[in-house]
């Protein structure tokens, strides 16, 4: 096994080492991987940050549609699961009605 004598990359320490691909002395070595970990971390709060507000915004939508439907059912007298019943059963009508229609060979 070879030893190399370098200088740390952060602290111009010397050091010695048995890896030629060494940069660091022992203790920049610690410090850069606790920056790396803290970096990562970061990255990763970030990220569950974003998916967090995408998630909201999604809820949000979906919260908005079902106001609409709710207030549209509440319009027309029903309530809302008779409402979405309703549009349930005309949605597979007019699913039925296309697939009757146009292109029927026989
Ligand atoms: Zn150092």
């Amino acid at each position: 096994m070879s030893t190399y004598f370098i200088k740390c990359d952060v602290c111009n320490k010397d050091i010695i080492t048995q890896h030629h691909n060494a940069k660091y002395c022992p203790e920049c070595k610690k410090n850069m991987r606790k920056k790396q970990q803290i970096a990562a971390y970061k990255k990763y709060e970030e990220k569950a940050k974003q998916e967090y507000e995408e998630n909201i915004i999604r809820i949000r939508n979906s919260n908005a549609r079902i106001a609409a439907i709710a207030a549209e059912a509440k319009e027309m007298g029903l309530t809302y699961g008779a409402y979405m019943a309703r549009l349930r059963a005309v949605n597979v009508l007019e699913e039925l009605q296309s697939e009757n229609g146009g292109n029927n060979n026989d």
